[in-house]
């Protein structure tokens, strides 16, 4: 019994440990100078592909390093575009490495979760790759601009990376 007892504390103690590296992440950045963002290209975090955690960033509510979880999407909208059926393009100017949506899969209603991600098209040659970020412990999977990207343009993705690394 006395040993059963020890084993069931040894649990919690590693599960807390692993929880507490997964979700609290905290760079050492410092707070911007008046009108600027904080947790830019030399963010701990950000280099790490880990999205800073609200409420813990140095940079408070000036951090850019949440775009996920402030759901900092670029303009954009589905279009019929014929045979292909829908497709996604820019509805504004999207410069390059900027964040254009998170990818949640086809199993989730568009309607619903309000994200057009399930409309973009696969491409060979695409415009916006996959990244994978870690975001309060989980794993999400947004779509990034290799380059700027004009208005109206098409934006389109590598759709075998999704499968292959899992999006879900
Ligand atoms: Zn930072
Ligand atoms: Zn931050």
């Amino acid at each position: 019994m006395e040993y059963e007892s020890m084993k069931v504390d040894h649990w919690f103690e590693v599960t807390d440990v692993v929880e507490f590296n997964l979700k609290i992440m905290v760079c050492h950045c410092k707070p911007p100078l008046e009108g600027r963002m904080g947790c830019g290209a030399k963010c701990l975090n950000r280099m790490l592909n880990i999205e800073c955690v609200q409420g813990t960033c140095p940079c408070g509510e000036l951090c850019s390093n949440q775009q996920f979880q402030k759901r900092r999407y670029a303009k954009l909208k589905w279009f019929w575009c014929g045979k292909k059926g829908y497709g996604l393009q820019a509805h504004e100017y999207i410069t390059e490495g900027q964040f254009l949506i998170e990818y949640v899969g086809e199993n989730i209603d568009a309607c619903v979760k309000g994200n057009l991600g399930r409309f973009i098209n696969h491409s060979c040659n695409p415009n916006c790759p996959t990244e994978k970020w870690m975001v309060n412990g989980e794993v999400c999977v947004g779509l990034f601009a290799l380059r700027d990207i004009k208005k109206g343009e098409e934006v389109t993705f590598d759709y075998n990376y999704v499968r292959v690394f899992g999006a879900a």
